[in-house]
């Protein structure tokens, strides 16, 4: 994988996928297990088994909340921010240190399945028509560890990532995030911006830059944590224009002119 360069010349569009509950299933329950780990919320029992939660100090909590303050705080820098790190940072003693304890600490080698229609549907992707990149809000090592799991390494072009360490953190959906990757991708036209993400806020701010082909990775019926709060995905159309999958095999459906004839 490509990280994080690209030829000024290239002028192939450009795919953008974000990475967790869209390469995979809400279903694999890592955001509710990346909300334990994060204020302490209490897990299912389905999710318990992977947590281990009596033996995680929660991070939040590690720095000196209580639990219910660190539940509300996690909601509003989520809410706030896009995603929990970006309000923790002056608090945090390092962000790599949340790194290794929330997103680092997740055994995702048993939550993660390779899925062979994935890396086809991917392989599927006409290269000499478009470009293949990964949006995510994660940090790097998060985001190569889930592509790596998921097989689609060498399938993907480059990845945009959030950089823990960087002074003023962006994220999706900060207008700033966004043209940041088209940079960093070397694409000035954002008509030629395929994008899919599993967050509906992600989505509409791509939509509102001008992103050409946005759709919206939606499973409806399906329980996530956003923010630390446990929420049934609900399908929001909200204008006419507003695309949605529940599969990403839709994809070949929805945009056609990617796939190789
Ligand atoms: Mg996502």
């Amino acid at each position: 994988m490509a990280i994080p360069t690209s030829d000024s010349q290239d002028d192939r569009p450009i795919v953008w996928f974000d990475i967790d509950n869209t390469l995979y299933s809400a279903s694999t329950n890592i955001s509710q297990a990346m909300g334990v780990r994060i204020h302490g919320m209490r897990p299912t029992s389905f999710v318990n088994k992977y947590t281990g939660v009596n033996d995680i100090v929660a991070y939040f909590v590690g720095l000196g909340l209580d639990e219910q303050e660190a539940s509300e705080l996690h909601h509003q820098y989520y809410s706030q921010y896009g995603l929990a790190l970006a309000g923790l940072v002056p608090k945090s003693r390092h962000p790599l240190d949340f790194d290794r304890k929330c997103d680092g600490a997740l055994p995702l080698e048993e939550m993660i399945q390779y899925s062979p229609s994935l890396r086809k549907l991917f392989e599927d992707i006409d290269r000499s028509k478009v470009r293949v990149w990964a949006l995510t809000n994660a940090y790097r090592p998060h985001a190569e560890r889930v592509l790596r799991i998921l097989g689609l390494t060498d399938l993907v072009d480059g990845l945009v990532y959030c950089d823990y360490e960087a002074k003023d953190l962006i994220a999706k959906p900060e207008y700033a995030y966004y043209d940041k990757a088209m940079k960093i991708a070397n694409v000035y036209d954002p008509s030629k911006c395929y994008f899919i993400d599993d967050n509906k806020r992600n989505v509409n701010a791509a939509k509102e830059l001008g992103w050409g082909h946005c759709v919206h990775f939606c499973e409806g019926g399906l329980v996530h944590v956003e923010g630390g709060k446990a929420e049934e995905i609900k399908s929001i159309v909200k204008h006419e224009d507003d695309i949605s999958v529940s599969d990403l095999e839709q994809l070949r459906t929805v945009w056609p002119e990617i796939f190789k004839a």
